[in-house]
């Protein structure tokens, strides 16, 4: 993958996790925004009690929206199609307000200040900078627009367009930081969850990530009915490395025999490392023979070519147990347990080979 195109993935996978932490995080505000909208009817009376007997409706229609909003949001399975509705509870709160100033005698001149958060709310429910900025220009024009009809004078129109402009900044400001606080902190949470499941030596999936991802391949397998086989691997007489050698030497070996098995192996293959020199690779849609196959391939490559990058004589077989899934009961304990088995038979049947579990 180009570095553009991990780049790309990386902004999909932010754009998602804004999504579902905005599915977690907007019933609440949105309901909170439905109540205030309710609650600044009382400023439409105390500034114009003839235009407030309208605004009230329009009040009691724009808060209704918000709490169906609000409620709407948990409904979604898919986080993508809540995105229509992170710029639509602040676009249509504004308009609300909008349409209450329109109607209220010097809506404009008493309100051009309080609407202008209305800007900022985008910013906290949009989060990214992009749409925020779309829907505040939109919401100028509209402001725009409206003044315009109402025929306010200069003055008023030169306050409510500079309260607004304001609101636009502040909002891109606000949009700015948190866009950036939510893509430092996903960069971290998916670096922390990288790194607890993969081996720190070897940069292969650790004990724990295997068995999860094993897991769902033996599902995936019975669910379509796929054989899949495993491939238990332990490096013959270790330990007589690391006490002749050194341990670096024995962790390059590690590092080396990685390396030479990958090629080995197809994409949708897992391999794993249990712990110390032992390992596991997953076969999926793989039956015992040809499992048997690909460990023998592995076995002889870890022969001919196994050996320290830093001292060419230190070298090193590999013993493979090889086992299949025999039945949907089975786990994929069972199953590893039953390629250690095997494990174990080419063990002690001299080392340096494969054993099948049949
Ligand atoms: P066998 O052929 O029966 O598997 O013998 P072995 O010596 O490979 O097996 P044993 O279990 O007796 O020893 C495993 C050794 O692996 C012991 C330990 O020092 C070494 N080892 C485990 N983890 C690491 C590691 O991360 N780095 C290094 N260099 N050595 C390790
Ligand atoms: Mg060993
Ligand atoms: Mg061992």
């Amino acid at each position: 993958m180009s570095f553009l195109g991990a780049d790309a993935e990386f902004e999909r996978r932010l754009h998602r996790h804004i999504l579902s932490e905005a599915q977690r995080l907007m019933p609440i505000p949105t309901a909170m925004l439905g109540l205030g909208t309710l609650i600044v009817y009382f400023w439409d009376y105390l500034i114009d009690p003839q235009g407030a007997e309208i605004t009230l409706y329009v009040r009691l229609f724009s808060a209704s929206i918000l709490a169906i909003c609000a409620f709407a949001i948990n409904q979604f399975k898919s986080v993508r199609e809540l995105e229509p509705l992170v710029w639509f509870i602040p676009l249509s709160s504004a308009i609300g307000t909008l349409l209450t100033l329109y109607l209220l005698d010097d809506g404009f001149q008493w309100g051009a200040g309080g609407y202008s958060l209305s800007f900022v709310l985008v910013a906290l429910f949009a989060v990214r900078i992009k749409p925020v900025l779309i829907v505040n220009l939109v919401m100028l024009l509209l402001t725009g627009v409206v003044l315009f009809y109402k025929g306010v004078s200069l003055l008023v129109l030169e306050n409510s367009l500079f309260f607004c402009v304001v609101g636009v900044v502040v909002s891109c400001a606000v949009a700015f930081q948190l866009e950036s606080i939510y893509r430092r902190a996903f960069r971290l949470q998916e670096r922390l969850e990288m790194e607890s499941r993969t081996d720190s030596l070897t940069g292969i999936l650790n004990r724990r990530a295997l068995c999860e991802e094993a897991t769902r391949r033996l599902e995936e397998s019975e669910r379509l009915g796929l054989p899949i086989s495993v491939l238990a691997l332990d490096l013959d007489h270790f330990k007589r490395i690391n006490d002749r050698y050194g341990h670096p030497i024995g962790d390059d070996i590690l590092k080396n025999f990685v390396t030479l098995v990958k090629p080995a192996l197809r994409p949708y293959d897992l391999l794993g490392r249990m712990g110390g020199e032992e390992f596991m690779v997953v076969l999926p849609q793989t039956v015992l023979e040809e499992a048997r196959g690909v460990a023998e391939r592995i076995r002889q490559t870890v022969e001919d070519q196994l050996r320290s990058s830093l001292n060419s004589e230190a070298r090193c077989t590999v013993s493979i147990g090889v086992a299949e899934h025999w039945e949907a009961e089975a786990s994929v304990d069972d199953l590893f347990k039953a390629a250690d088995d095997a494990l174990y038979d080419a063990k002690s049947g001299g080392r340096n080979r494969v054993s099948v579990n049949d």
